[in-house]
């Protein structure tokens, strides 16, 4: 009875040891195929932006033109104020809607950003922007 039993122990342990080599030789091809996971890796970065931002507080780094001079001011942070490095004009950053808004910078790879507004009469700032380049995206606000 005993030597039945240590058989279908031994028997258990094989099976198990035949699923764990299967299981390896199944998942192996594919980690060590970099080609299988640039294919994996692509309509998910197209389909879902995986790199992205929302809210007004992650705005991207903006460029708008000066009031006075028409130099390009740069804002890193959307509350910092705007400085005019020519004629030294300030503005807070209350009034960046007032400003011509030049273009976005993209946070990643410092690209410029194609932006955007959906309800252009009801706000005047950018409520998107999308990065050609590396696509990261940012959005003032969910859907
Ligand atoms: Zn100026
Ligand atoms: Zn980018």
């Amino acid at each position: 009875m005993s030597g039945r039993r240590q058989q279908l122990e031994d028997a258990t342990a094989t099976v198990a040891g035949w699923l764990r080599w299967l299981g390896h030789a199944l998942v192996e091809p594919l980690r060590a195929d970099p080609d299988m996971e640039m294919r994996l890796a692509i309509p998910d970065a197209q389909t879902t932006m995986t790199k992205g931002d929302v809210g007004w507080p992650k705005r991207p780094p903006a460029t708008v033109a000066c009031p006075e001079c028409s130099a390009e001011i740069f804002q890193y942070r959307p509350h910092g104020t705007l400085n005019c490095p020519e004629c030294y004009v300030q503005r807070s950053s209350e009034e960046f809607s007032a400003l011509e808004l030049l273009y976005l910078t993209c946070p990643v790879c410092r690209e410029r950003m194609e932006h955007g507004r959906r309800h252009p009469q009801q706000f005047d700032v950018p409520e998107w922007a999308t990065c050609r380049s590396c696509w990261y995206h940012w959005e003032f606000e969910h859907f």
